[in-house]
């Protein structure tokens, strides 16, 4: 396994997951491909990574209406920075469908010098909104690069959401380099790792996210990279904090200068201890549930409740998955025999236990509402950052 980042050849593997279904296999039988967990972190760069498992087509979901939906809400500061760039003449690029929200936001004033990367002109995507993994594979590839630089050279590169997903960053940022200017900045909003790894919470792993940066980790791989952060800020969130960070490249000799951050070699090992230490507490629960014959369900089907089902073995303890979703109702919960059933069956199935795997926000609302089909069942989440965490 070759680090991700700065392409060191030793990584520690932290621990294996076991096999685990991609998070948009959803079918009508059981049979899916599973892929295996591995996790391991950089000794150099320190970068907590997942191991890339799978050909290229297993990343890409055959199901039409799977949507990846990100937090845009902390945009706000980012956007009146670009604006004040773009009243100052500066020119800005913003990469793919995960920038649109800026894009719709200040183009009508400055239709001249910004520019959203076209995914189906420069990057042969013919998808209408491609995910990550689409959009980074084109930009690693060499004979695009020709294409791309075309459309000249930038001050400001904005990327939301997309470095997480790239599965050679080195990469990705030596092809995006093109199209900057030799003075001018990157600004990539990302994923803050940092409290869900430092919490245990295994179903913050997910095989889109071949990387799982903390802003420590973020600084140091830069530095290795031969950047320089000039600014990171962080935006709280329940569970999932992001990260907005503004890097410019070094010259040569200023590289030297510069101390290189102190990796945080700890956090990959905590993470999986944890992991393991929740993962016994959990099954020692449910078996004790089980053996008082009680009824235990998942409300939410997802790539967080997929990754926390198979990662801590739960086939014999779960009777009931839920979720909503027009889409999935009556396929089966991938890698299971398990059937995705609407709510309201709650109700005729008896349920004794509910564990949530929703956004910590909508957990009250969904609680309130079921409570009144049957209010002798017991909630709990499988977020941390919950107030009803297990
Ligand atoms: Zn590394």
């Amino acid at each position: 396994m070759k680090c991700n980042i700065c392409k060191n050849k030793s990584i520690k593997i932290l621990n294996n997951f076991g096999s685990i279904p991609r998070s948009f296999d959803f079918n009508k039988t059981n049979i899916v491909k599973k892929y295996k967990f591995i996790l391991g972190q950089c000794t150099e760069c320190s970068v907590i990574q997942l191991k890339k498992t799978g050909n290229d087509k297993s990343f890409i979901p055959k199901l039409k209406w799977i949507k990846n939906n990100e937090p845009d809400e902390h945009l706000t500061e980012l956007i009146l920075y670009l604006e004040k760039k773009l009243n100052e003449k500066k020119k800005i690029l913003l990469i793919s469908n995960f920038d649109k929200k800026i894009y719709d936001l200040l183009k009508k004033k400055h239709v001249k010098n910004l520019k959203l990367l076209d995914s189906k002109k420069y990057l042969q995507i013919p998808k209408k909104n491609p995910n990550q993994f689409l959009i980074q594979k084109s930009i690693l590839k060499k004979k695009y690069l020709k294409k791309m630089s075309n459309i000249g050279k930038f001050d400001i590169i904005v990327s939301c959401r997309v470095l997480e997903h790239t599965y050679d960053l080195n990469l990705f940022i030596k092809n995006l380099e093109f199209l900057l200017k030799p003075d001018g900045n990157f600004i990539f909003e990302i994923p803050d790792s940092f409290k869900s790894l430092s919490q245990g919470d295994v179903s913050m792993l997910w095989e889109e996210h071949p990387i799982y940066f903390t802003k420590k980790s973020f600084l140091r791989a830069f530095q290795i990279l031969g950047y320089k952060v000039l600014s990171c800020k962080k935006y709280l969130y329940p569970q999932e904090d992001a990260l907005v960070l503004r890097v410019k490249k070094y010259s040569k000799e200023k590289m030297i200068v510069n101390k290189i951050e102190k990796p945080d070699i700890k956090l990959g090992m905590l993470f999986v201890k944890k992991c393991l230490f929740k993962k016994k507490k959990l099954i020692s629960f449910l078996k004790t549930q089980m053996n008082k014959n009680k009824k235990v369900a998942i409300f939410g089907a997802g790539h967080r409740s997929i990754v926390y089902f198979h990662a801590n073995r739960l086939k014999s303890y779960i009777n009931y998955i839920f979720d909503d979703h027009k889409n999935k109702k009556n396929l089966v919960f991938p890698g299971t025999k398990l059937k995705i059933k609407p709510s309201v069956d709650i109700m005729k199935n008896k349920v004794d236990i509910c564990f949530l795997s929703l956004s910590v926000s909508k957990e009250k609302r969904v609680i309130d509402k079921l409570r009144k089909l049957d209010n002798k069942i017991k909630f709990y989440s499988i977020s941390p950052d919950s107030k009803y965490a297990f």
